[in-house]
């Protein structure tokens, strides 16, 4: 039986270009597990994979969605059996392997984690690599000695995935989080998610001579990366850390060591997609127990396989408020 998934199709002249389109399972790549997907979303890399490619696409045609949930239909791995609820982030799934933007994906068993305890396979996709990273990121801050009451933990990036995820998951944890962000109308929505301050971007964005500036941050969790990181670890007070997620803002850090020679600042780098099974098992677990479920169900707008082309643009441009779920049923 045909099933619905965005195609990626690239033209002889280098083009892209994203359409819905009828598949058989004939047609997916080969796998262990098959699995029924119920929900997808879209992340950043997402954008790029949906549009120009970024350099993350192997070959075309191409199925996109780094990330999945859904129901093992048929299984050749003795770890999962047909109507076992499955979640499925990285490995380079949606880039260099087709990915969740249909209705059935081919996948290797390693790949996947059992849907954790206590959220649906709708909830564990407003999470996504987004909101898992952002739960890795705070875990290595705690692993680093952050702990509640030693100051306020920045979050850059905060409107968008990582760093709503990041909000919620601090605030609920007794942390006080300053948000950064570019969009001022996004003010209400941070706040409704637990920060307390509000920092323009502009205010981190400006570069400075510096190396040293007051000791304010206690803990950052970082999507933006390039100026910005610079500016903020030159702001962080003595022996605390910066997991830096993301580029958003840059690739680039025109920083000094002198933060970490004289202050001792540490600066953690957080990978989702080759994050090995137990940390994997032990994030999804601190995120059913860590992330108030009413915070996540108001960052999420729901979506269908047909609005991706459109969402994938607007998340490339910084324009995507919190998570997207998309419903590929
Ligand atoms: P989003 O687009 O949802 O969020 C990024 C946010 O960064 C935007 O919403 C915006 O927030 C801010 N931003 C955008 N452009 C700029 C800019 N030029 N300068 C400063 N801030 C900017 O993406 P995600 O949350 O999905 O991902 C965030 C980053 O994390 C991406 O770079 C992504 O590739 C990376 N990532 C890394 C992972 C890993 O394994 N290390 C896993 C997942 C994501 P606001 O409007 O509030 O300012």
């Amino acid at each position: 039986m045909g099933f619905n998934a965005l195609v990626v199709e690239k033209s002889e002249e280098g083009a892209t270009s994203a359409a819905v389109r009828q598949l058989e399972v004939a047609d997916l790549p080969k796998g262990e597990v098959l699995v029924a997907v119920d929900y997808s979303t879209v992340n950043y890399k997402d954008g790029l994979c949906i549009g120009p490619g970024g350099g993350l696409v192997r070959s075309y045609p191409h199925v996109p969605g780094i990330d999945f949930a859904g129901t093992v239909e048929r299984s050749e791995d003795p770890r999962y059996t047909p109507g076992d609820k499955v979640v499925l982030t990285g490995w380079r799934v949606g880039e260099a392997h087709w990915g969740g933007y249909a209705q059935k994906a081919s996948v290797r068993a390693d790949w996947l984690v059992p849907l954790p305890d206590g959220l649906t396979t709708r909830q564990a996709m407003a999470v996504g690599t987004a909101g898992f990273t952002a739960m890795l990121a705070v875990m290595a801050l705690e692993d680093h000695g952050l702990e509640p009451g030693r100051g306020p933990v920045l979050v850059t990036g905060a409107a968008g995935g990582v760093g709503s995820v990041a909000t919620a998951i601090l605030a609920h944890r007794g942390y006080e989080v300053a948000a950064v962000t570019g969009r001022p109308e996004t003010e209400a929505y941070l706040r409704d998610l637990g920060a307390t301050t509000i920092v323009p971007r502009a205010e981190l964005n400006e570069t400075t001579k510096r190396p040293l500036e007051s000791e304010t941050w206690a803990g950052c969790v970082d999507a933006v990366g390039g100026a910005m990181l610079a500016r903020v670890l030159g702001q962080m007070k003595y022996g605390c850390s910066v997991a830096a997620v993301g580029l958003a803002g840059g690739a680039a850090l025109p920083a000094t060591v002198i933060p970490f020679l004289l202050r001792g600042v540490n600066l953690l780098g957080i990978d989702s997609v080759m994050q090995p099974y137990a940390n994997r098992e032990r994030a999804w677990a601190r995120v059913a127990q860590d992330l108030p479920m009413d915070k996540l169900e108001a960052m999420v707008r729901p979506a269908t396989l047909h609005d991706l082309p459109q969402i994938g643009a607007d998340i490339l441009r910084g324009q995507v408020q919190g998570r997207v779920v998309v419903d590929v049923n």
